[in-house]
């Protein structure tokens, strides 16, 4: 019997289970393991933190996998030795045939100091609840939001956060009386994204009175006096929101699969793993270089392709044919 296991059942893993649960035959079984019960799709945050969307919309469906014939497991991943083809969780050991790895990336609330305690954080549930409930009773003015790296997940998301803010005063009378500050590494907004979409950003912001700091490198909040810390001078805020970079699940390291920060290497083309002849991996938890040298960017849209092509891969490997689907490069 063919076994593929995936780890992780976000906006990569949940549709390559889906892909894969079509393509196998009698004896073939795909097993997803999920740390979560309920897996929160955070590309909604923004939109729910206004209350342009509701609660429902915020979770992904289980089941149309179990429908599918997908097993779940309810787990944390510790480790994966692939040598003997095994995944450890707590409650015991799984063997896999093949592997597709799509575990996703973690905040690093760890810098700058002081933020994880007077932030609000705009990628957790609970922060963006605590947002959602605060807004209406927001007697204050200065709004921050601090973007302290460029190794984020959606580089859009803090703009956006932005200008749904922006949006959500002015229906109320109020963008007069608020003022929105983006401080970010960014040379300008969304500079990765070439010029042109750049531009285009800038001028919307521009337009909505958001003001960006851009090469700003926080290096400290001071959550009693209400301030950022930048190159010596203090930024007054009423109310700062938090957007913090990610980091690769811990477990990749303890595998000896990450690279020296922590990423799985993934062949841009198959989404295989260079040298392991079994193991896949997709979505924010790759890296994968663009032809400037820049690592793709962390995108759910990214996520979702690299999945096709991991599961289409796999679904060949197992009826003995060699990778052949390959990823288009898309960058979002
Ligand atoms: C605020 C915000 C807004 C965004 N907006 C957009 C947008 O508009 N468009 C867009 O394209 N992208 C957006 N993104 C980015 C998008 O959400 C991610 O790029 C996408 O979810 C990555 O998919 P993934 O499958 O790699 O990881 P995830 O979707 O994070 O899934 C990884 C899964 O693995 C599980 N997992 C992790 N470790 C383990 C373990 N050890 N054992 C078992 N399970 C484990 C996690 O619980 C999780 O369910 C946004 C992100 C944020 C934070």
């Amino acid at each position: 019997m063919a076994t593929v296991v995936i780890i992780g059942g976000g906006a990569a893993g949940a549709p390559a289970a889906r892909s894969l649960s079509k393509k196998l035959h009698p004896g073939q079984r795909v097993i997803l393991i999920e740390k979560e019960e309920t897996v929160i799709n955070p590309a909604v945050f923004p939109l729910y933190a206004v209350g342009k969307r509701k609660r429902g919309h915020l979770s992904r469906s289980r089941s149309r996998l179990t429908r599918r014939g997908v097993k779940l497991i309810t787990g944390e991943v510790q480790k994966i030795d692939a040598a003997k083809k095994r995944v450890y969780i707590h409650e015991g050991e799984i063997s896999y045939d093949l592997l597709l790895i799509a575990a996703g990336a973690v905040p690093d609330r760890s810098q700058p100091p002081g933020a994880a305690d007077a932030a609000i954080d705009l990628q957790s549930l609970e922060g963006v609840e605590k947002l959602r409930a605060l807004l209406p009773h927001f007697g204050g003015a200065e709004i921050a939001i601090i973007v302290p790296s460029t190794g984020i997940k959606c580089p859009a998301a803090p703009y956006e956060y932005a200008l749904l803010l922006e949006n959500w005063f002015q229906r109320r009378g109020r963008s007069r009386d608020i003022s929105i500050t983006i401080y970010t590494p960014e040379e300008a907004p969304l500079s990765l994204f070439g010029k042109r979409v750049s531009e285009t950003v800038a001028g919307l912001l521009l337009k909505r009175r958001i003001r960006v700091h851009p090469a700003a490198r926080i290096s400290k909040i001071d959550g009693a006096e209400k301030t950022a810390v930048l190159d010596g001078n203090r930024f007054p805020f009423d109310l700062l929101l938090f957007y913090a970079p990610v980091m690769a699940p811990p477990f990749i390291e303890k595998s000896g699969l990450g690279d020296e920060e922590g990423w799985v290497r993934t062949d841009p083309g198959t989404m295989a793993l260079p040298g392991e002849d079994s193991i896949f991996a997709a979505g924010d938890i790759t890296r994968i270089e663009t032809p400037s040298g820049a690592p793709l960017p962390k995108l759910g849209a990214i996520a979702h392709l690299q999945s096709f092509v991991a599961a289409g891969n796999i679904a060949r490997l197992i009826r003995g044919r060699r990778p052949g689907r390959t990823y288009s490069g898309f960058t979002g």
